[in-house]
């Protein structure tokens, strides 16, 4: 279907953004790569008066080392963050999960901002970015303030981003040296997870010594399998002792069930990619 038909505009800062959303409030909607706004603006569940593209702001692209952390730019497309050695040296969790994220064209033109902002629970960044302890960059009328990633994914596709902001900016705290593993179950290819988790773990001397553990489409929001990490700390990186410790994978989490499967079918599969993800991660 076409679109209804809206007004554009293409700011080329990101205070000029951030008017424009001021002066538009409720009729507008923010473009990033369009990946998820377009289908849904073609299937016509929401018709905007005024899109707003991001596309020629530059200072939003790009991947910057700021010392203790990595700071991404929110219109970095996934192929630039997946193909980033910054990425892969510091946060390798992150280019493991975009080699999995669909396919060549939309890693082309979606972006890592759009994604996180986006919120979808089966998307596949949120729960690298939540295991990552990631910091998100708001910007409004009053300047930038920063959600940390516990606080930032609120519910089915809603984040703490105010009806008045922009994501600037993803802050990912280095781990340099850490192994890390992204496993998705899928029925077909380039699809979303049913399931999938993002693992990231250190290891000293063949005892892991840090973990942490995120799991996709385990609810309305990505979240952290905190049982399982604080389990694997101090424990061979054995098969045996990741089995136990990713036993607690589904602790506390209340996924959906859907015609993909039900929530007990998704409980397991956490447990099972759990196992595989952190053994991989530690090598
Ligand atoms: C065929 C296909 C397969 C896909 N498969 C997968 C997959 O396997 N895994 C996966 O994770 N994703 C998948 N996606 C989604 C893809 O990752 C998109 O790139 C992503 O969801 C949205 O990013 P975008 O830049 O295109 O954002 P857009 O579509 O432009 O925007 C998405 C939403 O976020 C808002 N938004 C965007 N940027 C900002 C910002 N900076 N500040 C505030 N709000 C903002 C928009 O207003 C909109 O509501 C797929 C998409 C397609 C078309």
């Amino acid at each position: 279907m076409i679109p209804a038909a809206f007004d554009y505009v293409a700011p080329t800062s990101v205070e000029e953004a951030v008017a424009a959303l001021a002066e538009h409030g409720d009729d507008a909607k923010i473009i990033a790569g369009g990946q998820s706004l377009l289908p849904v603006l073609r299937m016509r569940l929401n018709a905007p008066e005024w899109v707003i593209d991001l596309g020629r702001i530059d200072t939003l692209r790009g991947v910057r080392d700021a010392g203790d952390h990595l700071a991404i730019g929110a219109m970095t497309t996934h192929h630039d963050v997946g193909n980033d050695p910054s990425v892969a040296e510091h946060a390798l969790l992150i280019t493991k999960a975009i080699t999995h994220l669909a396919d060549a064209q939309v890693r082309h033109r979606g972006t890592f901002g759009g994604a996180l902002a986006h919120a979808d629970p089966a998307g596949d960044l949120g729960a690298p970015a939540l295991a990552l302890e990631s910091t998100f960059v708001v910007q409004g009328p009053g300047g930038t303030r920063s959600v940390p990633a516990a606080d930032f994914f609120v519910d089915l596709f809603e984040t703490a981003i105010g009806d008045d902001e922009i994501l600037v900016e993803i802050q990912v705290p280095k781990r340099t040296g850490w192994g890390a593993s992204y496993e998705k179950f899928v029925r077909v290819a380039h699809q979303w997870p049913i399931v999938a988790v993002a693992a990231t773990v250190r290891v000293e001397g063949g005892t892991i010594a840090e973990a942490r553990v995120g799991l996709t489409n385990m609810g309305s929001t990505p979240v952290r399998a905190t049982a399982t990490e604080q389990a694997l700390v101090g424990q061979p990186a054995t098969e045996e002792a990741v089995a136990v410790a990713a036993a607690l994978a589904a602790e506390g989490t209340n996924p959906p069930s859907d015609l993909n499967g039900d929530a007990d079918y998704r409980r397991h599969l956490a447990t099972v990619l759990t196992r595989r993800a952190v053994l991989a991660a530690a090598g």
